[in-house]
């Protein structure tokens, strides 16, 4: 076991990718130590989210709001614009809270180990483990879906996923050293992003080639083993871009909670089989010119909207909601569905 270890260091040492939240090994060994509020913001930043397109948002956030204090003093009309676009908004909305809980329970201090982290906003086993370890180097298994893959082909595990993951859980507890647990978690996660990939793992170049049971006994690509997956239930619906006589749009606030809570909207509605052409959820009588559909994809369904649009309307009708400037929808907080619906009726709204 203490093999994978040494055999994984001395790799990642050299092969580590560059990411903006991290604090190389190099790094670490001139006294430079990892910036818990960096880790804690990446890692709810990449719940669900690519690191190609977590950077610019990091970096953004970082530039904004350079620590706790300033993240907690911010509003979270101002934390959901700048989250514009990263999708999965409740991480937005918890992303404050946490902050005020950490000024106002730990005096601005994040807690080091993952129990405490765990009862935090937005702070689940995995996210609380990778913290732990990261910033903190406790000896915690930190397993996202990268080391999932790199420890089922290490260990042949055949049972299915979700089925294997207390399995993973012990195998990776078992290999995790007590020295450097905060790089042992990068590295496998490195290892799983950039060589035990799902498709043709790069095994000719893998530290760990002599340790891997699927590689010696079976065909790595068959790891994990899954659950047949369930098909994404079909969501159908509408919505109504409403112009002013001035140029402007109707938008509306959807609910704090739920799906896309707390973020700017046009007047929408969408349901299981719900009848796309269906007038009654406009938010008010006009001439309702079809524009086209537009398809998006959640996290558990998929959604085809019918867009319409109708123009040179007096702004006194709408009553829920407020008129913008086209010009200034940019400064909105719309979700990347919203976006898609103005675009499909006005192609340049954000480009002005
Ligand atoms: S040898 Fe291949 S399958 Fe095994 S851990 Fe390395 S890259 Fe993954």
């Amino acid at each position: 076991m203490q093999k994978i270890a040494s055999q994984l260091f001395k790799w990642y040492d050299q092969h580590h990718r560059l990411l903006p939240w991290r604090t190389t090994p190099s790094e670490q060994k001139q006294g430079i130590k990892a910036d818990p509020y960096k880790i804690w913001l990446s890692e709810i930043m990449l719940q669900q989210t690519t690191v190609k397109t977590v950077k610019p948002y990091f970096t953004k956030f970082i530039q904004k709001w350079p620590n706790i204090q300033a993240l907690s003093a911010a509003s979270q009309e101002d934390i959901l614009k700048e989250w514009s676009g990263l999708g999965y908004y409740s991480r937005a909305r918890s992303l404050k809270s946490c902050a005020d809980q950490i000024l106002s329970k730990y005096n601005g201090q994040f807690p080091k180990h993952a129990e405490k982290l765990r009862a935090l906003p937005g702070l689940g086993n995995y996210t609380a483990a990778a913290i732990s370890a990261i910033a903190f180097n406790q000896k915690e298994a930190v397993v996202d879906s990268n080391v999932q893959r790199v420890i089922t082909r290490l260990f042949l595990i055949t049972t299915a996923l979700p089925f294997a993951n207390k399995e993973i859980h012990q195998y990776t507890r078992k290999i995790t050293p007590y020295s450097r647990p905060g790089d042992f978690a990068q590295a496998m996660m490195d290892l799983g992003a950039t060589l035990c990939t799902p498709k043709k793992p790069k095994c000719l170049i893998c530290p760990l080639t002599k340790l891997c049971l699927a590689l010696q006994k079976d065909n790595p690509e068959n790891f994990p083993k899954k659950n047949t997956i369930k098909k994404k239930e079909l969501r159908t619906g509408n919505t109504f871009i409403a112009l002013s006589e001035n140029q402007r749009i109707f938008l509306q606030k959807r609910h704090q909670k739920g799906l896309l809570g707390g973020m700017s909207e046009t007047p929408n509605h969408f349901a299981q089989e719900a009848n796309k052409q269906d007038m009654a959820f406009a938010p008010f009588p006009a001439l309702w010119v079809y524009q086209g559909d537009i398809h998006h994809i959640f996290s558990h369904f998929l959604l085809s909207m019918s867009v319409y649009m109708a123009t040179n309307l007096s702004e006194n009708i709408g009553k829920k909601g407020w008129w913008v400037k086209i010009e200034d929808l940019t400064k909105e907080a719309l979700p990347s569905l919203i976006k898609k619906a103005i675009k499909k009726a006005l192609p340049d709204a954000f480009n002005l």
